[in-house]
């Protein structure tokens, strides 16, 4: 079905399509076309600013400062942060003098909270600190918020019509009003956003539940839903979407370190946990995109079946990195389950691995685990120019000396730069207590090298530190036992 791109049913198909397929170029370009508040030509006419002034002027009984609006704007900023909401929007927290229960957004962006509203709070919930973590008004905040970002009020017929004729100013309710769809939309984005910035989001159905008994519901003749509907329709959504959703992150790592744990014993459930790690993380980051974490456990997950597949022939299955299986563990994998996805498994999950981290990184450039785990994927796809730039990357935010260097000496060493690559898996070792990886690494290349008796010497020192029950243990010790034999 077509729509026009500024009609309310298009507007909520898109904000559906943005929870269901966010990267979808379809999704980003429609966003996109929504008209900005900052630049909106109705919201720089004379008319509409006039309304703004008489609105705050009678309405809100005038604006007040102080310290109540610092903490109104953190919670604000704190919500903007979480859910990455669109720059375009320049919101901002007006506080009113008005006795009156009132919070509501205009149009531009301003979210209007009155001073009666705060004491509402107050009394309902006396124990709640008026403050930056009040769930309840994080709760109504992004509320408001999602009326902003969906253009809910600028696509109302009533705004359109009031904007269209010329002569009276807008009443205050051509401000305000939205429809009933909108309205369980901004419920059920706003639970999204409260989640992500760390607000009980149950505050914002409690409060629901508080003002239908205070407040009643809204005459007949408005378009809003019932309260019992705003109620109802947020809890469906809590508990068999959003809630879903949210466990998935623990379910995800959990079966993550599930799958590290069977890799040395039962390589098929290992890759059975893999791959449920992944469903549990996908779902996570589809509803909350904010977290790296779950990013750069996706991307380890991903990774892992990626080299799993073809771990024979990939340089991740030959070194001991943390992304790595063992070569000829994997290759005991039955060929079927390794090929499960054609011959390309590798590369497609490698390359699903780099998105992951990609996003992860545009969370937070410096996320040093996510810039080793990309650099090691690189290095699986045999993108070296692209592992080096991801390890100086790496280096500069301070990550793990021993992981940085020995990632630099299998790239060196892949590309046959023995020497080199001895030197720098020398230099990792030196600083490695606790991975003795580096001692693996460094004994390979010696023995690639040709230096047989230092190749022992560090195989032994491998195996001083290497927990006896690793894969990589076991072919160290074969190695020892195959150069200790030749003369
Ligand atoms: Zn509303």
């Amino acid at each position: 079905m077509r729509l026009k791109p500024e009609s309310a049913a298009a507007s909520r198909a898109l904000a559906e399509l943005q929870v269901l397929a966010p990267q979808s170029p379809f999704v980003i370009a429609a966003s996109q076309r929504i008209d900005s508040p900052g630049e909106n030509k109705v919201f720089n006419t004379e008319r509409y600013r006039a309304s703004v002034v008489a609105l705050e002027s009678t309405w809100m009984g005038g604006i007040e400062e102080g310290a109540d609006v610092v903490w109104l704007e953190k919670i604000m900023r704190r919500l903007v942060a979480a859910n990455d909401l669109p720059q375009r929007v320049p919101f901002r927290v007006k506080l009113g003098k008005a006795m009156m229960i009132n919070c509501f957004a205009a149009p531009h962006g301003d979210i209007y909270v009155t001073r009666g509203f705060l004491q509402y709070l107050k009394k309902n919930w006396p124990k709640v600190e008026l403050n930056e973590n009040n769930a309840y008004m994080a709760g109504v905040m992004a509320h408001e918020m999602v009326h902003v970002i969906r253009n809910h009020v600028v696509n109302r017929e009533s705004f359109r019509m009031a904007v269209s004729q010329a002569g009276a100013e807008m009443s205050p309710e051509q401000l305000r009003l939205t429809t009933r769809m909108s309205e369980i939309e901004a419920d059920r984005e706003g639970l999204l956003y409260v989640l992500a910035a760390g607000y009980n989001p149950n505050a914002l159905v409690e409060w629901m539940e508080k003002a239908a008994a205070d407040i009643g519901d809204p005459p007949p003749a408005e378009d809003h839903p019932t309260f019992d509907e705003r109620v109802s329709y947020p809890m469906d959504f809590w508990t068999n979407e959003v809630r879903f959703a949210w466990q998935a992150f623990d379910a995800g790592t959990e079966a993550l370190a599930q799958a590290s744990k069977l890799e040395t014993n039962d390589l098929v459930a290992a890759r059975k946990a893999y791959d449920a790690a992944i469903n549990e993380l996908d779902r996570y980051t589809r509803y909350f995109r904010q977290s790296k974490e779950a990013w750069n456990n996706l991307a380890i997950a991903q990774a892992k079946i990626g080299v799993l597949a073809h771990a024979d022939k990939s340089p991740l299955g030959k070194w001991y990195t943390p992304l790595s299986v063992e070569q000829k563990v994997a290759q005991q994998l039955p060929k079927v389950e390794r090929k499960k996805r054609g011959e390309k498994t590798d590369v497609v999950f490698l390359e699903r691995a780099k998105e992951s981290l990609a996003r992860a990184l545009e969370l937070d450039g410096k996320y040093h685990r996510a810039l080793i785990n990309l650099a090691a994927v690189q290095t699986g796809l045999r993108d070296f120019d692209g592992a080096r730039a991801s390890l100086v990357k790496a280096k500069e935010a301070g990550a793990d000396k021993v992981l940085v260097a020995m990632l630099g000496g299998i790239v060196l060493a892949e590309q046959g730069n023995w020497a080199e690559a001895v030197s720098a898996f020398v230099d990792a070792a030196k600083e490695s207590d606790d991975h003795p990886r580096a001692l693996y690494c460094l004994a390979l290349a010696l023995q690639h090298k040709g230096d047989k008796d230092k190749a022992k010497e560090a195989y032994a020192a491998f195996l001083a530190k290497e927990n006896k029950g690793s894969p990589w243990a076991a072919v160290a010790q074969a190695q020892v036992s195959m150069l200790l034999g030749t003369p």
